[in-house]
């Protein structure tokens, strides 16, 4: 079953610190032991974040999801790791802040679920396709490479 979801698959997640996160969510999916293969940031241009989010264009708080997501730069992150898609959504949290533990990023770390500070992918193929999106070069490459 291609849509199944295996926990012990290294996957990559598409982890996104919207404009109004901050840098301490690095480390959280650093201190859980996954890898940062690629960071940048990232002013999303509105056509984009309209793609990025199109499963929910018909929803009410759509037009203000857009502002949101483009009221400032954004940090554009792949992480790896095994099952690192489900463990970003437990780091991350419930989608309205107020609901999270402590020790959970959104809960930490935001209030509103309308600035809610993070994205993480869905599913091991979105994660895929929007690094993809995003034209991903790892940030190490410059380094490497003459
Ligand atoms: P997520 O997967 O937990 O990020 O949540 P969803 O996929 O349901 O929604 C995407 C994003 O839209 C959320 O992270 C919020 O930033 C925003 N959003 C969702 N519901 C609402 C809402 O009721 N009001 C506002 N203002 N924003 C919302
Ligand atoms: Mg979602």
């Amino acid at each position: 079953m291609a849509s199944m979801v295996l926990f012990n698959e290294v996957e990559e997640s598409y982890i996104m610190i919207k404009p109004d996160g901050v840098g301490e969510i690095i480390s959280r999916f650093e201190n859980n032991g996954f890898k940062l293969k690629g960071l940048k940031l990232f002013h999303c241009p509105k056509q984009l974040a309209e793609e990025h989010y199109k499963d929910l264009s018909s929803k009410p708080f759509f037009p203000k999801l857009i502002t949101y997501i483009t009221l400032g730069p954004v940090v554009c992150m792949a992480w790896e790791g095994v099952g690192v898609v489900a463990s970003a959504h437990k780091l991350i949290g419930a989608t309205n802040p107020l609901q999270g533990e402590p020790g959970i990023i959104r809960g930490d770390l935001a209030v509103q679920t309308g600035r809610n500070a993070v994205y993480g992918s869905d599913n091991p193929e979105n994660g895929k396709r929007e690094i993809e999106l995003t034209e991903w070069t790892p940030v190490q490459t410059p380094w490497l490479v003459e």
